[in-house]
């Protein structure tokens, strides 16, 4: 019998379609697609075809803009949004609009063109964490930027359109919305019993151990209880915390070796699908320290009915969150 589940945090319903219960030799997985490196401009010894470096690690002491690199953050060339001018356009009557005023950056996460984060060390992995962090202290300085958005499409099918392993950041003068839900139902059940619905949600799922695929001193990877997507998997600080880039030190090591091992798992179990990977942490204005607690989602790409969706607004997942979790425990790390 399918089901109809809702989301702890956002109130929003799916459907788990268990009846015809897939297991990952069934699903369509889109590949990462290899591309040579011959040309590619992530590549050491290339740093003349990317714009001018914003932040880098250089443990030998190298020169900007050249070769010796660990890590660099670029602008990107092809930026969705632009830094200069103000926020102020005039809508058209009630149609409200904004100037396209953001920031895109390109983290390089290392010189190597054939690693990826799941084959990276968890030094390499916490060494892009905090590459992150670093960025977000940065370009929160400017008041007109109200959200950072951080996120990663591994392989050509989820968006990706270099093979070489990058993450992007996009600094937004408006909230994304799925951020906005999560903050509102967040807001909504501290309201009602002054406790974290995150934080709640943990409780349960610790003591449970249905959807746990891991679980560190700092950081538990599980299945969410309403997975829009067949292993939809969230990374959560054990202790609250609203913003990714508060979080203590013994976090980023602990993320990135929760991180290292779980996508080493959807490697393996789903043979190197392509995947988005977001941060999701609170927006910079507003007071919501108390119920919104950052984490990290990974959505394996994976076919599905997008037909349903669009007509209907609801996710059909094939995949229950229980069976996803046992599959990704059972692989072995
Ligand atoms: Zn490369
Ligand atoms: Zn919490
Ligand atoms: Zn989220």
């Amino acid at each position: 019998m399918p089901e109809l589940r809702k989301d702890p945090i956002t109130g929003r319903w799916v459907i788990i379609s268990n009846e015809r219960q897939k297991r990952p030799s069934d699903f369509q997985v889109e590949r990462v697609v290899r591309i040579a490196a011959d040309q590619c401009p992530f590549c050491p010894g290339r740093e003349a075809l990317t714009p001018r470096e914003v932040f880098a690690n250089r443990s030998n002491g190298s020169a900007p803009n050249g070769p010796g690199w660990e890590l660099r953050v670029v602008p990107n060339k092809f930026p969705a949004l632009k830094v200069e001018g103000g926020l102020e356009r005039e809508g058209e009557g009630m149609f409200d609009r904004m100037n396209g005023i953001g920031a895109h950056e390109v983290i390089i996460e290392t010189p190597d063109h054939s690693k990826t984060l799941a084959t990276m060390g968890e030094a390499e992995i916490e060494r892009v964490l905090w590459a992150f962090r670093e960025r977000i202290l940065d370009l929160k300085k400017d008041i007109r930027f109200r959200y950072i958005l951080i996120f990663k499409n591994q392989g050509a099918v989820a968006g990706a359109t270099l093979e070489h392993s990058h993450s992007q950041l996009i600094a937004l003068p408006i909230v994304p919305d799925f951020v906005r839900d999560e903050i509102d139902g967040a807001r909504q059940h501290f309201f009602a019993k002054e406790r974290c619905v995150f934080c709640d949600v943990l409780r349960q799922e610790i003591a449970s151990g249905r959807r746990i695929v891991q679980e560190s001193a700092d950081i538990v990877a599980l299945e969410p209880y309403a997975p829009r997507f067949p292993f939809e998997t969230w990374l959560l600080p054990k202790v609250h915390g609203a913003r990714f880039e508060d979080a203590p030190r013994h976090e980023y090591a602990g993320l990135a070796r929760v991180l290292k091992s779980v996508l080493t798992r959807l490697d393996r179990a789903l043979e190197q699908p392509a995947y988005n990977l977001i941060v999701h942490s609170a927006p910079f204005s507003e007071e919501v320290r108390d119920f919104y607690h950052w984490h990290v989602e990974v959505i394996p790409k994976v076919a599905r009915m997008a037909g349903f969706e669009w007509g209907t607004g609801f996710y059909i997942n094939p995949t229950s969150p229980e069976e996803a979790a046992q599959v990704l425990r059972d692989v072995r790390v």
